[in-house]
């Protein structure tokens, strides 16, 4: 079981975390946006830069993903049920959440 100590340095982790990648999800923007069709670039760079793009979006995707599962773990820990595993209700181990705050399953079920 999780102690009140852990719980707020988790939070603390997961809201500095969720500031980071709101930080990057802000500044990677302009690789995300669309290749403007009237762009004087050839053909290969064009393929190119969509390659890029696809990149830049699924990068885009998981920051975002992640995003909500570090708000869903902040909610969690508010209404005091963080640290159980959604599917055994063992509690996480505190060195997995220090590693991924986010996490909804014990090492166990992760698998
Ligand atoms: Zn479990």
């Amino acid at each position: 079981m999780l102690s009140i100590d852990d719980i707020i340095q988790l939070e603390q982790q997961a809201t500095q975390e969720l500031e980071l990648l709101q930080a990057d999800v802000a500044s990677s923007g302009d690789e995300v946006a669309a290749i403007s069709p009237d762009k004087a670039i050839g053909r290969l760079s064009r393929l190119d830069a969509m390659q890029m793009q696809q990149v830049a979006k699924a990068a885009q995707r998981r920051r975002q993903d992640r995003i909500t599962a570090l708000q869903n773990a902040l909610d969690r820990i508010d209404a005091g049920r963080y640290g159980q595993c959604e599917l055994c209700q063992n509690w996480i181990g505190l060195d997995r959440l220090q590693a991924q705050p986010e996490a909804t399953r014990c090492s166990d079920c992760a698998g």
